[in-house]
């Protein structure tokens, strides 16, 4: 069987009064994300690894941040073309696994609802979809709170029932 293994990384800054959205959830946090599109950086880890799997480059290949149309862009936006990249080549998704890296807030009452809206999203069902979450010891920047990272790591498999 062929299988196909990727990760992604994503890391942003937060601030103070911002929104903050992981995983296409809008956690209730007085930090938020700065900067461009909509920052949910599970997503974009998550697209990264996707792609990475694929070995068709990053997301910033296929929107670049210096394209001022995706600045504030949905994030879902980038997963959906990631996605079909996947269904084009033949594969789907074995399995997910991400991690959270951030001092504030504690996300963990939000584990159950990340992990179904990523579910839905990636059409995976959602014993294969797994969230972690964890604080760095407030060693660092994001122990400072000055950002949060994302990790991810996918399996891909050729999708049997396509052919
Ligand atoms: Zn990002």
């Amino acid at each position: 069987m062929e299988i196909r293994i990727g990760s992604g990384i994503d890391v942003h800054g937060l601030k103070e009064g911002e929104e903050l959205i992981i995983g296409g959830i809008k956690i209730d946090s007085k930090y938020g994300i700065e900067g461009h599109s909509d920052g949910d950086l599970i997503i974009h880890a998550l697209v990264d690894s996707i792609l990475g799997a694929l070995a068709l480059g990053d997301i910033g290949k296929h929107f670049p941040s210096s394209d001022k149309k995706w600045k504030n862009a949905d994030s879902n936006i980038f997963l959906k073309f990631a996605l079909k990249k996947m269904v084009s080549l033949g594969y789907k998704i074995n399995n997910l696994d991400v991690t959270v890296v951030l001092q504030t807030p504690p996300i963990q009452s939000y584990n159950q609802d990340i992990r179904n809206n990523l579910s839905l999203l990636c059409n995976t069902e959602i014993d294969r979809i797994s969230l972690k979450a964890t604080t760095t010891d407030k060693l660092g920047f994001l122990g400072r709170k000055e950002g949060i990272a994302a990790f991810a790591t996918i399996l891909l498999i050729k999708d049997e029932s396509t052919n």
